[in-house]
């Protein structure tokens, strides 16, 4: 099994200035899983409650998702999100967070579980992704989070990223992690930690994304042009899926693989193209049932935007 993920599988209640839906299958396990699966098997860990049914699950498992680590609770309750976007769809507001059976959430992975060769911690408690990770023999690993986390579990957030090979986190968060104004000087302050991984990724919303490497490279993407976003609830996550999967489908087909820059700086442009997919629709609907093919569209028509050999530049003479 390529890639397993650790994270929530949720109910969300998503509302825009221009449309809502109140009960969604959601959550960033959930969203990873729909993108990932486009390049790779996957397999998902995490906790559900008993009102989570069948065809919940039936969804969970598009494309070949592997559910058999997904725990459903007796009694319990799925994780519920509430979020209200602003005028430009770009900021939110969560006006609810129902943990339900993450309160008690103690993961053990399956032997399968910890046999995979990615591993993707989605955003959790910093300590629970920690006692993943020491399960896990992954070969490459990868972590995100949130400002909550910086705000209540620093120090367990910051061991945490030491023990993965590449952070992806928000611009607006790796500056508040390090106190830095830069994504740049951000990922450096990273870089210099005692524990670092060798990749960061920064993710920026709807102005793209931006990768480092320790090894001082790097590369940028834009956000894929489209006409309208209906919700971007789950872009990072589908955007992380996009990322992590491709890497897991490239080390799949050769195993001695490094996983540098320039294999990072392609999945980059899968995990933008996959994403942008994923805000077309509400919650991840619109991944069900798209085509590989609607996706390696995306990434042939970035890569014709953003050539740069073809454009005049005067101080090339
Ligand atoms: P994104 O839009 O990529 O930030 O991800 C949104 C998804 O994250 C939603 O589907 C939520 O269910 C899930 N989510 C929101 N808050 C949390 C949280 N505190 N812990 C875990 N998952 C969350």
């Amino acid at each position: 099994m390529s890639v397993t993920v650790v994270g929530s599988i949720a109910f969300d209640g998503v509302s825009t200035p221009y449309d809502r839906r109140d009960r969604l299958p959601g959550g960033a396990a959930f969203h990873f899983a729909q993108a990932a699966s486009f390049f790779t098997d996957v397999r998902v860990v995490g906790p559900v409650g008993d009102d989570y049914g069948d065809d919940h699950m039936a969804l969970l498992a598009t494309r070949g998702t592997n559910v058999d680590d997904v725990d459903r609770v007796a009694g319990g309750k799925t994780f519920f999100w509430k979020g209200h976007y602003h005028e430009d769809l770009n900021t939110r507001d969560t006006l609810t967070t129902e943990l339900g059976v993450f309160e008690t959430f103690e993961p053990e992975l399956s032997d399968a579980a910890a046999a995979s060769d990615v591993l993707f911690l989605a955003n959790i408690v910093p300590a629970i992704q920690r006692k993943v990770r020491a399960q896990s023999s992954a070969r490459w690993s990868a972590l995100d989070s949130m400002n909550l986390w910086i705000d209540i579990a620093r120090a367990d957030l910051v061991a945490a990223i030491g023990d993965v090979d590449c952070l992806i986190l928000n611009d607006e968060e790796l500056a508040q992690l390090t106190d830095q104004r830069t994504t740049y000087a951000a990922a450096r302050a990273i870089f210099a930690w005692e524990k670092a991984p060798s990749a960061i990724i920064a993710k920026q919303g709807s102005y793209g994304a931006q990768l480092f490497t320790a090894d001082g490279g790097g590369f940028t993407v834009p956000v894929f042009p489209l006409e309208s976003v209906v919700d971007p609830t789950g872009a990072g996550d589908s955007f992380a899926g996009g990322v992590v999967g491709y890497v897991a489908a490239r080390l799949a087909a050769d195993p001695s693989l490094t996983v540098d820059r320039d294999v990072l700086a392609t999945a980059l442009v899968y995990g933008t193209a996959t994403a942008s997919h994923n805000v077309e629709a509400f919650g991840a609907e619109k991944l069900y049932e798209l085509p590989t093919s609607a996706i390696e569209e995306r990434v042939a028509r970035l890569a014709q935007l953003t050539r740069f050999d073809d454009v005049p530049v005067a101080l090339r003479g």
